[in-house]
């Protein structure tokens, strides 16, 4: 019997009737690891899943009072049991009460291990639980077929696009996909198909109702896969990450206080235009604004602010574009606006739009506005143009407030800012960043190449390439004209001397400063620096502004600057007046000096075809010119237009972009090289 009992594939055991073992078959100690001898005398209960104490405890208790005849009591309970190592399996018990003597003893139960059951049960549940969660997914989930025909589909489908989910089962996914997004999904598709890879992809897809949504889909290739044997597809919606996207561009780009763009989107605009069609930056200060802040407050001062911002936006055009880059400080990019005389009027007519008296909520307040302007040019950099428009905004500014002109826009900069951009300057022309670039003069009536004016560049190691404007004040402070002179005229020579083992030996113009026509050396320097690149002094022109002679008097070097021109007269040395008819224009000068030339400044040259008067002065300098036997060479000259006319005047020669912009060396040289052979060409 005993050897029956632990035959049995079953586990067998007997409880007293308060659930001590009292006996075990071999199949507990096959099955759960147990020694029979460990257990007799211990509560069953020590081996039951904590979850599963209560319903033995009900089942034997349901036992004590069970019919005496020994018929298994209750339904089978599902238990959890611990093996000898911790592990849990799950029986099947069915317990019998055992009489002895018609009184109940103990109980006898047969437990069945069903783990392997319960796992199935478990799996399958999880199964249609996981296909239930799939269908509610927030995110679009596919499988299509190798060829890309949807096989099954989600809810999120036609939750996000509208398709009737029957309709879509299928059909391929391309059929769903906006047009511009097609070639993509085919591709994708394609790859898919010959490797198990994953792709991901964001396209428009169709809504119902004509628009589109973009859905980035995960797309994973499992065609050789026996089970899946298809494409795998997880689609996510971007509309709200690209509302958010673009909500954070918004702000990275605007100014919250006025809406309008900020400094970062204005450098990026004007990047983006550098190089194309010219366009005019216009500087703007508010004038009185301060005071208004002062007095009634800052939210005062923020109520005017937006009011000026929507003043501006209602006085640009589409093309162009408004920035707030400072407390009162705004830009506006103009395109095209090809001439400095069609900025000026749209500066005029912002400047008026800001003027007239705004209403705010303590009253009724009145402004102004100060206005610098710089025009794109084929060498501008962001930085050279925002420095420049600034420069000259501080200059207007200063004019209205009666202030010396570049002095003051000197005095803006902080002392440390100067003192730092000093240090930096002085630093960089050891470096070499400070080179010459060199613009061609033609003689109008030949239309021959005369030669080339000099102009400095600093090429600044974070801002790129700076004109004079943004660092000529500090280096006259600084007392670095001798050096920059230097530095401008070694760069300049170098490329004279290439063009001359070119066969081109052409005139070179320098600009002078004040600190320079001071130095007792500087006709020697000049002369050694000259004869060490073989260049003859009779091809030198020198230029000095009027501003440059008058600043000399109080300067008081050790020399006069009379000695100096003088000495560079006796060396071969052309004198020129630069930028005439802007400062005094006086006779005095023009007889003073041992002249050769005068140079007709740039901003007459701009408003000589739409301004009388500005044709006027050319007409006057161009005479004085000719009476007093000096060559007259205009600059700025930007149109055919401009071109004809001072010809008609007879101007003698010309400068500007509508020739060439001021170049560095090696596109110099190869203008010039190219100018020669398309010359040659002609002629044969
Ligand atoms: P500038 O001597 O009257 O030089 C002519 C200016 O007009 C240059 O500006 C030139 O780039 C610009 N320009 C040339 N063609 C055109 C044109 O078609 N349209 C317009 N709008 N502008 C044109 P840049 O190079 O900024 O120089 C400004 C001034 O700085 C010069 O005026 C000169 O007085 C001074 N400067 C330049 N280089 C030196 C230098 O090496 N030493 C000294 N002391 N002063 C210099
Ligand atoms: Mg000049
Ligand atoms: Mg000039």
């Amino acid at each position: 019997m005993r050897a029956l009992i632990d035959a049995l594939p079953d586990c067998l055991y007997v409880l007293d009737l308060d659930g001590t073992v009292t006996f075990l078959n071999q199949a507990v100690e096959q099955q759960l690891d147990l020694a029979p001898a460990e257990w007799i005398g211990r509560s069953i209960l020590d081996v039951v899943h904590p979850d599963d104490v209560a319903g033995v405890l009900s089942s034997i208790d349901s036992m004590q009072g069970a019919d005496r005849q020994g018929k298994p009591i209750g339904t089978p309970v599902e238990v959890r049991i611990r093996d000898g190592r911790g592990a849990w399996h799950w029986y099947e018990v069915v317990g019998t009460s055992i009489f002895e003597d018609g009184k109940l003893t103990g109980l006898l139960g047969v437990g069945r291990n069903i783990t392997q059951r319960r796992m199935w049960e478990v799996a399958a549940n999880d199964v249609t639980r996981f296909q239930q969660v799939v269908q509610v997914a927030p995110s679009i989930m596919l499988l299509l077929d190798a060829d890309g025909v949807v096989a099954s589909v989600n809810a999120a489908f036609t939750r996000l696009l509208g398709h009737d989910l029957t309709k879509v089962v299928g059909a391929p996914l391309t059929s769903f996909v906006a047009d511009e997004g097609v070639t993509e999904v085919i591709a994708a598709l394609a790859r898919l198909r010959v490797a198990n890879r994953s792709e991901s992809i964001e396209v428009p897809m169709k809504v119902v109702g004509g628009r589109t949504r973009p859905v980035r889909f995960e797309m994973v290739g499992l065609v050789d896969d026996p089970v899946v044997a298809g494409i795998v597809v997880s689609g996510y919606d971007l509309t709200e990450l690209q509302v958010a996207r673009e909500e954070l561009e918004y702000l990275a780009q605007h100014d919250p206080l006025t809406g309008l763009a900020n400094r970062s989107f204005l450098v990026q605009h004007m990047h983006k235009h550098l190089g194309g069609d010219r366009f005019a930056v216009l500087f703007i200060d508010l004038d009185r604004f301060k005071p208004v802040n002062d007095l009634y407050g800052h939210e005062t001062g923020d109520e005017l602010l937006r009011l000026v911002g929507r003043r501006l936006e209602q006085s640009i055009r589409p093309i162009d574009l408004v920035a707030r880059v400072g407390g009162d400080e705004f830009v506006v990019v103009a395109a095209g606006l090809g001439t400095r005389s069609a900025a000026r009027q749209f500066a005029d007519r912002i400047e008026a739009a800001l003027s007239s008296p705004y209403r705010l909520e303590v009253g009724p307040v009145r402004i102004g506005a100060s206005i610098g302007i710089s025009m794109s040019e084929p060498d501008s950099t962001v930085a050279s143009l925002l420095s420049d428009a600034d420069l000259e905004m501080y200059d207007a500014k200063s004019d209205r407030r009666g202030v010396s002109v570049r002095s003051s826009a000197g005095r803006r900069r902080s002392a440390i800012e100067r003192r730092r951009l000093a240090d930096e300057l002085a630093a960089g022309l050891g470096r070499g960043e400070v080179v010459a670039h060199l613009q061609p003069i033609i003689d109008l009536r030949t239309r021959g190449l005369v030669g080339f004016e000099a102009l400095a560049r600093w090429h600044h190691p974070v801002q790129g390439p700076l004109r004079p404007s943004s660092f000529m004040d500090l280096v006259e402070d600084a007392g670095l004209d001798v050096d920059l002179g230097d530095a401008v005229l070694e760069s300049a020579c170098t490329t004279m001397a290439r063009l001359a083992r070119h066969g081109q030996h052409l005139e070179l113009g320098i600009n002078l400063s004040v600190g320079q026509l001071t130095d007792p050396d500087l006709a020697a320097r000049l002369a050694v620096t000259l004869a060490r690149f073989d260049l003859d002094p009779e091809r030198l022109v020198v230029e000095i502004t009027e501003q440059t002679m008058l600043a000399r008097r109080s300067a008081g070097g050790a020399v006069s600057a009379d000695d100096t021109l003088r000495s560079l007269h006796q060396l071969g040395a052309t004198l020129s007046l630069d930028d005439f008819g802007t400062g005094y224009s006086s006779l005095t000068h023009v007889r003073r000096f041992p002249l050769g030339a005068i140079k007709i400044d740039q901003t007459f040259v701009a408003g000589m075809c739409t301004n009388a008067q500005d044709h006027a002065v050319i007409e006057v300098i161009i005479g004085l010119g000719r009476a007093l036997d000096l060559l007259v060479v205009a600059e700025g000259v930007e149109s055919q237009e401009q071109l004809a006319a001072l010809a008609k005047l007879g101007c003698n020669q010309v400068q500007g972009y509508l020739i060439a912009p001021p170049m560095p060396d090696d596109m110099a040289v190869q203008w010039v090289l190219d100018r020669e052979r398309n010359e040659r060409k002609q002629t044969a």
